[in-house]
């Protein structure tokens, strides 16, 4: 019967502690009686409607984010249905507390506000023992793993083992966005220690206190964890998270051919932002091989776009040179050229000939970009003379400013549209309220990878897709892109509304199942209906009914 099955034998108090079991006082008089529950609850029997009623007069009350974020872990340890229940149900006001930016604070803060353990942590006192440690994972039947080894946490730098609210963020995020049901999720850290000399000298941190490994033991770690995951969970895909620049980059490198994994940093970045930029252009009136556009910041993000961008103009039929022409960066020294000795190995393929300039503002005026696109963790870079610059050359400048959380924004919504009169299309990395101007109120768009990285999961989901492409995120874009509506656009707002996310998480999960069943990346046959197959994954947060 459906409920043993359930419930694995679990009865009374065992039964309430149970997060992804319990209903709390929704349990029904048939199921108290029948689990040994009764007198453990007070006597009225709530629905899941009043109980989110509940949970909300609750948060609602909370004296700041911080207490709301803490709220929130742990009703999801309590009552993981509950808990996504409100999360669907309020996306726009839960979202910037469980995930940017009140998860920054979070990861910040994690030694000191740690409740209870979730997911797995792996560290180098670990090494030899990673597959014993997957083992202990509660469920053998692992889809997701989100994985980050706290190195560049947001735009907050190094974090070490603090970093493990941003896997349990994002799975949340999977969940709520795409329906990737919670028991397929696991996150994980690795923890090799952390440079962040406050955390060293806390206490409280509950990380490894040492410097970072890096190195042939670093590596080692890596291999034995890819190596572990393959052999325990075969059909997991694993996303690659907040990992330090030159790590992220080689470890994309060195395992996308070998294993199901992504970037959601580089490639996830990229997808969002290059349909955003598509949106853009339904504004502005160009097309994407018009386009010059001016990454500030070369980093997992910047590169990560200007890749994307290169390829969906090469798909135009543009050269692949001719593509890297139209995407130029400035980086913390000044913009990235041929003659800089100094260079990493990402940055090369857009190191063109130019002499160097080493200031934004400079930049601006000779490259004559018509796109500006910030993702340097350096907050108020856009200034007022940097923005303003960009408006002379455009009648309707693409503005988007990238960085994360708020703090590090290069600028403000407001500044965006004040500086230029109204004439950005701005987005940003983090929310901002709208801003209404000269009585037009736009509404800015947040350039959230939770509208690409949740349906590509549902679609490798649902594919059983082998490995995660490029082409992947490309027609992701493309499908986020088209299901901006003319209303939004009117706005100013060049994403969907946050609340049509889950429709939106199955077309981009179509088109991704699509592209692995056309490519041979799958392990199952291509169902008749793809769409329909896909939503068919779909876990929707309600209670079973046990008895
Ligand atoms: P990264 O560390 O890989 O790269 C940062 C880059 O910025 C580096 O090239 C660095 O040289 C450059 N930089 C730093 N200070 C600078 C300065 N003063 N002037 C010019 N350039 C400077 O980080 P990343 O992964 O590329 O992320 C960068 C930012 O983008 C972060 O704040 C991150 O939160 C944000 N981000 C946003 C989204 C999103 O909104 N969807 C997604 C990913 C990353």
């Amino acid at each position: 019967m459906r409920a043993s099955l359930h419930l694995g034998g679990k009865r009374g108090v065992e039964l309430l502690q149970a997060p992804m079991l319990n209903k709390g006082t929704a349990f029904t008089k048939a199921e108290r009686e029948a689990l040994g529950l009764r007198g453990l609850l007070p006597p009225r029997v709530s629905t899941l409607a009043r109980q989110v009623a509940r949970v909300l007069e609750n948060f609602r009350r909370q004296p700041n984010d911080l207490e709301k974020y803490i709220f929130m872990v742990s009703l999801q340890d309590r009552n993981e249905d509950l808990f996504y229940r409100v999360v669907l149900e309020h996306l726009e006001e839960m979202m910037p507390i469980i995930y940017t930016p009140t998860v920054g604070q979070g990861c910040q803060e994690y030694g000191h506000i740690f409740r209870r353990p979730r997911g797995l942590y792996v560290s180098l006192e670990d090494q030899g023992h990673v597959k014993q440690i997957l083992q202990n994972w509660p469920r053998s039947d692992v889809r997701i793993i989100v994985v980050t080894d706290g190195e560049r946490i947001l735009g907050l730098g190094d974090l070490g083992a603090n970093g493990m609210g941003i896997p349990v963020g994002k799975l949340s995020l999977y969940t709520a966005c795409a329906g990737i049901h919670p028991h397929l999720c696991l996150p994980v850290t690795l923890d090799v220690g952390t440079n962040n000399d406050s955390l060293l000298e806390d206490p409280l941190y509950l990380g490894l206190p040492q410097r970072r490994e890096r190195g042939e033991r670093y590596d080692a770690l890596v291999r034995e964890f890819f190596g572990a995951v393959q052999e325990m969970f075969p059909t997991a895909l694993v996303q690659l998270e907040d990992f330090g620049n030159t790590n992220a980059f080689r470890l994309l490198r060195e395992y996308r051919e070998r294993a199901c994994t992504f970037d959601d940093d580089i490639q996830g970045t990229a997808s969002v932002a290059l349909a955003g930029a598509l949106s853009a252009l339904r504004l502005t009136g160009g097309a994407l091989t018009d386009q010059k556009i001016l990454f500030f910041g070369a980093g997992e993000a910047g590169i990560g776009i200007g890749d994307l961008v290169v390829a969906a103009l090469r798909a135009e039929g543009m050269s692949e040179a001719e593509a890297r022409l139209r995407c130029w960066f400035v980086d913390s020294r000044g913009l990235v050229v041929k003659s800089r000795p100094d260079l990493a190995e990402h940055k090369l393929p857009y190191a063109h000939e130019h002499a160097p300039v080493a200031d934004l503002q400079q930049a601006i005026e000779t490259l004559k970009p018509t796109a500006l696109i910030g993702v340097s963790g350096m907050p108020r870079a856009f200034t007022q003379p940097v923005v303003e610059a960009l408006t002379r050359l455009n009648e309707r400048p693409i503005l988007f400013a990238l960085s994360n959380p708020t703090s590090k924004a290069e600028c403000t919504a407001q500044e965006a549209y004040s500086w230029t009169d109204g004439r950005a299309v701005f987005a940003s990395g983090s929310p901002f309220p709208p801003v209404t101007l000269n009585g037009q109120t736009f509404v800015p768009g947040q350039g959230n990878n939770a509208y690409i990285f949740p349906g590509v999961g549902l679609g490798v989901l649902a594919s059983e897709a082998t490995r995660v492409t490029d082409e992947m995120f490309f027609v992701a874009a493309k499908a986020l892109g088209e299901s901006v509506k003319e209303e939004d656009l009117a706005m100013g707002r060049i994403y969907p509304s946050l609340t049509r996310v889950r429709e939106v998480s199955v077309t981009i999960a179509t088109a991704v199942a699509e592209v692995a069943f056309a490519r041979g990346l799958t392990r199952r046959a291509r169902p008749a209906d793809v769409a329909a197959h896909t939503r068919a994954q779909m876990y929707e947060p309600e209670y079973v009914t046990y008895v």
